[in-house]
């Protein structure tokens, strides 16, 4: 909610004139409590998560069978009812984890920093504190799910998210509840400690869950916009992860590939690419 009546008041408090992303946002927030903008980001994550792996579900249900020389493990067929079933799964979580802890979190998220207020951030500013999270969270993923790969942590919690060891876009945040909890800690912690406007927060968790979606895919297109960004991981590396399953030892990163290589977790997919290499020879 703004603390101003109307467009004036919040431009003569500015001492200049709104952008028109300013008064978007005027319009849009103004006489909307701060909590109910949190709650947006629910919203946000089941309205991307239904509709970014549909490109996928369409390719691997035959739609486009030109695209099946980029599916990693084309041996391997999705039927539609087991994609249903994990859409089905997911959003439950969805709804039964996800959605009470956003209504939790609300005040925490307040307390953090994430505000609601004009002036809207500079997109050079977004940028920098998007790069901050990503960092953040594939630093601390790495070591979260690194430890959800001992013996008993694996057995309770992390098996389950392994059970599509060639996984499909929609199997990206299939996990354990508690595995949804642990490991939406590494999200939260960047927005924690470098504090953004409420439209970086939501802007970030749409990116994440994107990100996981293209990495979870089981398709690795040429073309796609992610081989440009250096030290991106990307779905041949997670793939590999997936197909090796709990006996992994290598790939825990989320996002780029530097935490594998510095702690030597890189191994077991090096000899593979070799052996996938000398294979084609
Ligand atoms: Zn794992
Ligand atoms: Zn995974």
């Amino acid at each position: 909610m703004l603390p101003y009546r109307n467009i004036e008041e919040a431009e003569e408090a500015l001492s200049r004139a709104l952008s028109f992303a300013e008064k978007l946002w005027f319009k849009y927030s103004a006489k909307k409590p701060d909590h109910i903008l949190h709650y947006h980001n629910i919203i946000f994550l089941m309205l991307f998560y239904t509709l970014a792996p549909l490109p996928y579900v369409f390719i691997s249900l035959g739609g486009f069978k030109n695209m099946d020389k980029y599916k990693i493990q084309p041996k391997v067929k999705d039927s539609f009812f087991n994609m249903f079933k994990c859409y089905k799964d997911v959003m439950q979580t969805f709804l039964l984890v996800v959605g009470p802890l956003q209504v939790i979190s609300s005040s925490t998220v307040q307390w953090i920093g994430i505000r609601t207020s004009l002036p809207l951030p500079h997109l050079s500013q977004v940028f920098v504190q998007i790069v901050v999270y990503f960092i953040v969270e594939d630093f601390s993923h790495y070591w979260i799910h690194r430890m959800l790969h001992c013996k008993w942590a694996y057995e309770k919690i992390h098996r389950v998210h392994h059970e599509y060891t060639a996984p499909i876009g929609l199997a990206a945040p299939y996990a354990h509840w508690a595995e949804i909890l642990i490991l939406g800690l590494p999200s939260f912690l960047g927005p924690a400690l470098v504090p953004c406007h409420i439209t970086t927060y939501w802007l970030w968790f749409v990116l994440r869950q994107l990100e996981a979606i293209e990495t979870h895919s089981g398709y690795s297109f040429p073309w796609s916009p992610t081989k440009f960004i250096p030290f991106y991981g990307g779905a041949k590396y997670h793939n590999y992860h997936h197909y090796v399953g709990g006996r992994s030892k290598s790939n825990f990163a989320s996002v780029f590939t530097y935490c594998d290589y510095i702690y030597g977790t890189h191994k077991g997919y090096q000899s593979h690419k070799q052996v996938l290499e000398k294979a084609k020879l």
